[in-house]
């Protein structure tokens, strides 16, 4: 619509005022955060079942072949260390191999496809019960749009990929730390599982900060676009708020002129842009500048 005939059109929702503020608060796509954790559990489970078929059995015949009767002071276990490297290469092959055939790339461009879809449903509502107009279905499909999820998606893929790899390293230490140090086979396995559990939770962690980091670029780009300049930083309101977010709860702040974050470096930024963080922007809608 021309910003002349949006005025028009939306001048009694106004009220004389100049500004009006989002009658929809903006919400974290929790569903699609799930969504991702989807996708990273089953990546992760290829690594789980390549430790229990592969890994344990591989470790237990090493050490049942090659630990010497007196393991304890033993100094010399060359042949053991040997035969576990021998195994833990053949692991990485093997999730190469299986990592290839699993499309991480095609599984998390759908889940940049959702977030997508739920913040353009979160804003078109924003937009009709504020200022009373309907969005078209197709508003939102501009190269911005295709770029961002893009090179969002690249950027996950290799992130979600170094998790197991990451983990096979740090499981080979424990192996080789665990015989160099005399623990028994059972110890040095029950470590292994331990580990996975550890990549489990990271992965979640990821989800989280991706899905809001990913959110919050679309909700900049989507406000900024209608020509909203300012929005009300709005945190999630629970014990898990940091208090340099929880500050700037309530308070005004333009987009182009992000807030500082952290007031000991002087960093600044948007809500959804830190690490971890739930904060959404509430956008005030401008009658001057509105442009739909
Ligand atoms: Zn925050």
């Amino acid at each position: 619509m021309r910003q002349a005939a949006v005025r028009e059109h939306v001048k009694k929702k106004f009220k004389g005022k100049q500004t009006l503020q989002s009658k929809v608060h903006p919400h974290q796509p929790e569903s699609v955060e799930r969504e991702y954790q989807r996708v990273t559990n089953a990546y992760m489970r290829l690594l789980s079942k390549l430790v229990t078929d592969t890994m344990i059995p591989e470790i237990r015949k090493a050490a049942k072949a090659e630990l010497p009767p007196d393991y304890y002071r033993h100094d010399d276990m060359d042949d053991l260390y040997r035969r576990l490297e021998r195994a833990f290469e053949k692991c990485e092959k093997e999730l190469e191999r299986k990592a290839r055939s699993f499309d991480l790339y095609k599984r998390i461009s759908e889940v940049a496809a959702l977030t997508v879809k739920l913040s353009i449903k979160d804003w078109k509502r924003m937009v009709k019960e504020t200022v009373g107009i309907d969005l078209l279905e197709d508003y939102y499909n501009g190269d911005f749009f295709k770029r961002a999820l893009e090179e969002w998606t690249r950027e996950n893929v290799d992130l979600i990929k170094t998790i197991p790899h990451q983990q096979l390293d740090k499981m080979r230490e424990i192996v080789l730390e665990g015989y160099r140090n005399g623990t028994t086979t059972t110890k040095i396995v029950k470590a292994i599982q331990k580990e996975y559990g550890t990549g489990r939770s990271h992965a979640r962690l990821i989800a989280r900060d991706q899905i809001s980091k990913l959110n919050s670029e679309i909700t900049h780009k989507q406000q900024q676009d209608a020509g909203v300049q300012e929005y009300i930083w709005s945190d999630s309101g629970d014990s898990r708020v940091r208090s340099g977010h929880h500050r700037l709860n309530g308070k005004k702040f333009r987009w182009d002129d992000p807030p500082v974050v952290d007031e000991r470096t002087g960093r600044r930024c948007h809500p959804g842009e830190d690490f971890q963080c739930r904060c959404v922007a509430i956008p005030v809608f401008d009658i001057d500048t509105l442009d739909l």
